[in-house]
């Protein structure tokens, strides 16, 4: 756990989350009497000093540790939903900051730790070797995720019986556009700073590999700029660990302030019920991918035990289902798999902001689940070798797809595309798409925090010396 998080007795937690109380009904006071709330004053105010107490106790669980605070995070939010419905939506506002503050260091801190880890592989023949496991590690278990999702979507045929409308959901309309050459073109960027402006990760990376892979063959010329590298990376880590004292009251926030808004408009259950049968189909997939195939590679290929290993990534799982981005989340899931797993840094710093941008098992089953029941809720029969070009379209697509939320949602019009299957089939899973999105994205984190795993033996047994700079 980060050593930036201050670790406190059960008393010592309560006695903090006390004082965060005082400033919360200050809060409470503030917003409500600011406002004009006539004879209903008293009754906002109540409220809100209950909503802000969440927060308190958030905190206070922050001292004992990270976990703990992030689990009381998402437990008092869910909580809070379910007492206050849509009017947890103004919480949204601290969720976003959280949020804000997760984008602002993830390029400069992806950007430094590829390099680190390039260098500290020390030969370009290692990269090579560590870099085939990892794309390897990377297709065999999104292949198996998407034949999952596709086996799963025929045996329960969820959309058998639905009808599809005619109008074409504004997310995917103009995207009509969109094909496989894209996925291509995503990997490189016209020109490299643009792609750190924009934040577009995969340029970001390809273009770190190459350029600590090349200061490796340098020489003494290139170990000054290793160690700028080097040290730039530790500056991130450390930024990383001040960021993370915001990640509990930020997770509340983000679960609160999202369930509430989609309580907020008072269908939320009515759509879950019309795709009930669809969802619960890309939720079995997910399940089984994370809870059997994913825990039995870990087991198999390094012996470490699943249980603990998913303990020590729960804040980087608990992040990735609040924020629903695997980019956002990046810097936790490093964070857990080298200071709570004990991953070797080499294989993390690789490993994770890769997979992170390309390896997205939950994304690549939720699009087969998602096209598959598409076309059986349009009538369609898809044959063999239709279904087959779902899988491979789907595999990239969920390649091409972001780190960001719904990114999936977007590149599924590709495969869709692939197989004459009308967009606007879309309109028919978009309500849900927000939460299977936070399922897929933990799936998602989930993969990729294995593969540091699975990667390290690769990266621990190059010679110690390889690791200096
Ligand atoms: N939100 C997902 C992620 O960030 C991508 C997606 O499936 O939409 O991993």
């Amino acid at each position: 756990m980060s050593d930036a998080t201050p670790r406190a007795t059960t008393a010592q937690a309560l006695q903090s989350a006390l004082k965060w109380f005082v400033g919360g009904v200050v809060i409470a006071a503030l917003w409500t009497f600011a406002g004009d709330h006539g004879d209903a004053a008293f009754t906002v105010f109540g409220e809100r000093v209950v909503q802000f107490s969440f927060i308190a106790l958030t905190l206070g669980a922050q001292r004992i540790s990270l976990l703990h605070g992030i689990v009381a995070g998402v437990v008092l939010a869910f909580v809070a939903v379910a007492m206050f419905e849509g009017d947890m939506a103004s919480f949204a506002l601290i969720g976003k900051l959280f949020l804000k503050a997760l984008k602002m260091i993830v390029v400069p801190l992806i950007a430094f730790a590829v390099i680190s880890a390039m260098t500290s592989l020390g030969d370009v023949r290692n990269i090579g070797r560590i870099g085939s496991r990892t794309v390897l590690y990377y297709f065999f278990t999104t292949a198996v995720a998407v034949t999952l999702g596709s086996v799963l979507v025929n045996l329960m045929e969820p959309g058998v019986g639905l009808e599809i409308g005619n109008t074409i959901p504004d997310k995917v309309a103009n995207k009509t556009e969109l094909g496989l050459s894209d996925i291509l073109f995503g990997f490189l960027h016209d020109n490299i700073f643009g792609a750190f402006a924009d934040a577009k990760m995969l340029p970001i990376i390809l273009f770190c590999i190459v350029f600590g892979a090349v200061l490796t063959t340098l020489g003494d010329r290139g170990k000054p700029v290793i160690a700028v590298c080097d040290g730039a990376n530790d500056a991130m880590m450390k930024i990383v660990e001040l960021v993370l004292l915001l990640a509990p009251i930020g997770v509340y926030g983000l679960v609160a302030g999202r369930f509430g808004e989609a309580l907020a408009t008072g269908n939320f259950w009515r759509e879950l019920e019309a795709v009930r049968d669809y969802s619960i189909t890309v939720l079995v997939g997910l399940g089984l991918h994370a809870f059997v195939v994913i825990p039995i590679l870990l087991k198999v290929t390094t012996g470490r035990s699943p249980a603990a290993y998913v303990r020590g990534m729960a804040t980087a799982l608990m992040t990735a289902f609040s924020t629903a981005s695997s980019a956002a989340t990046i810097p936790l899931t490093m964070e857990a798999a080298i200071d709570n797993n004990g991953v070797d840094e080499r294989s993390a710093k690789f490993v994770i902001p890769l997979g992170a941008t390309v390896n997205m098992d939950g994304t690549a089953l939720y699009e087969a689940v998602a096209v598959i029941f598409i076309a059986q809720a349009a009538g369609v029969e898809l044959t063999l070798t239709q279904q087959l070009i779902v899988i491979i379209t789907a595999t990239l697509a969920a390649i091409g797809a972001a780190g960001i939320p719904q990114a999936g949602l977007v590149t599924m019009v590709i495969v869709l595309q692939a197989v004459n299957l009308p967009l606007a089939g879309v309109e028919l899973i978009l309500a849900v798409d927000w939460l299977l999105d936070r399922f897929r994205t933990v799936v998602n984190v989930w993969g990729d925090s294995v593969g540091a795993a699975v990667v390290e033996p690769y990266a621990r047994a190059l010679p110690d010396e390889q690791t200096a700079t």
